[in-house]
């Protein structure tokens, strides 16, 4: 049998349109690659491969018939485990929801089987989606496709480290401040955080509502573009999406900008920027500039106070999220609760009940989290940090729609650094949160952005470039990441994963 599993979804429709292959022989390659590799990476947190195998084949049935099939008709996907399957265990990387099965679809999962897409599983993931490293997944990391010995970012890091070690050729994540660009770039894949609104985020397991989005992971653009006219749109079972038409991603990529003026971001150069990382990103502008692009620097003055600004509200806003997690409707439920807290007997049971079952089912950061959030908005406090903070807030999508004016997308790297080694920031919280020093802002600001291979580090790990666009504009950010794409080769390379 060939081995199809080194493909992106757009070939391999192509390949089942003609018949050469079918989704069940596609979904058995990449289920025993799978099979055969994830005991190195722990990508999966569940599988079911018979049900795969199940709606493989139906979708086979279904071509045979002649009826009518979806975008992605038997294209295998994973799924972070952030996302609500019905039935199925979901997660959140957390101890928290280790029995929960979701009795609904999210959204996006519901559009995946309308499109025929073949569901493979649950990816690994920082719980709560909070991390940059995957480590804080209570069933243990996830490790990097091109060094096992490192971390894949985070926290979608299971699904990035799926369509780099291609277990799939296409994943969801889910991004806040970083979770789906960072691994991207440190996965050397493809990844997008669309703009605030353009995806339901309805069965997405919230973390900060004002900040989560859900994007794709692919090996390139043209995979993106597919799949996001299969999630985009809007969805009355979220008010927060929007009803702006979805454009033809796919059928425009190849159409080049209208315009290409391109902004340095200066402030994305300083300190803590690795040097191979920035040598990289400059060789990638010489390459715009080949291409005919104007470049030119321009100022986010206020995001130097983006990771503080971030660090108050994303914590305000899942605070709030998580207080449903108390054992008496979702969550785990403590079992021996009335043997802990001596002395506290007089509190009535059922607050012991749920102090027990937050202190046992949430791990250390989430506490982290939720106290920091629970301080930032206590009363007294809330002027100084939180309201503060959305200050701050508005300040920097000020900056970006300044910015907007004279260029029309900006660039700069993902992340700071290549991928680190497994347990090397685990002690240091704040020196995790750096790495989203370049990310966090676009989600303050609701736009969308994007992280692209364009290079390898010497030792080989890959590294990622950012490009960002004004919000809704996800067709021209994507156009101008193709005019990269198509005089590179860097979407081809893949881990010497053995
Ligand atoms: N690393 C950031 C955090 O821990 C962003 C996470 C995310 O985007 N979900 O909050």
């Amino acid at each position: 049998m060939i081995d199809c599993t080194r493909s992106t979804a757009v070939s391999l429709l192509a390949r089942l349109n003609s018949g050469e292959v079918t989704a069940e022989s596609v979904t058995t390659a990449y289920l025993d690659r799978a099979n055969r590799l994830d005991g190195q990476l722990h990508v999966f947190l569940h599988r079911d491969n018979e049900r795969a195998l199940a709606q493989a084949r139906s979708v086979d049935a279904k071509r045979k018939a002649g009826e009518p099939l979806g975008l992605l008709a038997g294209i295998p996907i994973a799924l972070k485990d952030v996302l609500c399957t019905i039935g199925e265990p979901t997660t959140c990387g957390s101890k928290m929801l280790e029995n929960f099965k979701p009795p609904y679809d999210a959204t996006v999962v519901s559009k995946l089987r309308a499109a025929d897409a073949v569901i493979v599983g649950k990816t690994n993931m920082d719980e709560f989606a909070m991390g940059s490293s995957t480590e804080n997944s209570a069933y243990g990391p996830t490790r990097n496709p091109w060094d096992t010995t490192r971390i894949p970012g985070g926290s979608s890091g299971g699904s990035a480290a799926a369509v780099a070690a291609d277990f799939a050729p296409l994943a969801l994540g889910s991004d806040t401040g970083g979770s789906i660009r960072q691994p991207a770039a440190l996965c050397g894949i493809v990844g997008l955080k669309p703009t605030y609104g353009r995806v339901s985020r309805y069965g997405l397991i919230a973390f900060a509502s004002s900040l989560d989005q859900i994007g794709p992971f692919t090996h390139d653009l043209a995979d993106t573009a597919l799949l996001m006219s299969v999630i985009s749109g809007p969805d009355p079972r979220d008010a927060t999406s929007v009803d702006i038409p979805v454009p033809d991603y796919l059928g425009t990529l190849d159409q080049p900008p209208k315009s290409l003026r391109i902004g340095l971001v200066r402030e994305f150069f300083g300190e803590g920027l690795d040097p191979e990382v920035e040598a990289s990103i400059r060789e990638a502008i010489r390459v715009y500039e080949a291409a005919g692009a104007t470049v030119s620097e321009v100022s986010l003055p206020h995001s130097k106070y983006g990771v503080a600004a971030y660090y108050l509200v994303a914590p305000a806003e899942c605070s709030s999220n998580l207080a449903r997690y108390d054992g008496t409707i979702f969550g785990h439920r403590s079992e021996d609760f009335a043997a802990k807290y001596p002395g506290e007997e007089d509190l009535p049971p059922l607050i012991r009940m749920m102090m027990a079952s937050r202190a046992e089912g949430f791990g250390p950061e989430v506490k982290r989290r939720i106290m920091l959030g629970t301080f930032a908005l206590s009363a007294g406090y809330a002027d100084q940090y939180y309201t503060q903070a959305l200050k701050v807030r508005r300040l920097i999508r000020n900056d970006f729609d300044e910015a907007f004016k004279s260029v029309d997308v900006l660039v700069g790297p993902t992340s700071p650094t290549p991928a680190f080694k497994l347990g090397e920031r685990t002690a240091d919280p704040l020196a995790m949160y750096l790495s989203d020093i370049y990310t966090i802002t676009t989600n303050l600001a609701g736009i969308p952005g994007l992280s692209i291979p364009c290079g390898l580090t010497k030792s080989g790990l890959p590294i990622g470039m950012q490009l960002l666009a004004p919000a809704f504009a996800e067709e021209n950010l994507l156009r101008t990441a193709r005019v990269f794409e198509k005089a590179t080769d860097w979407q081809t390379r893949r881990p010497p994963l053995a």
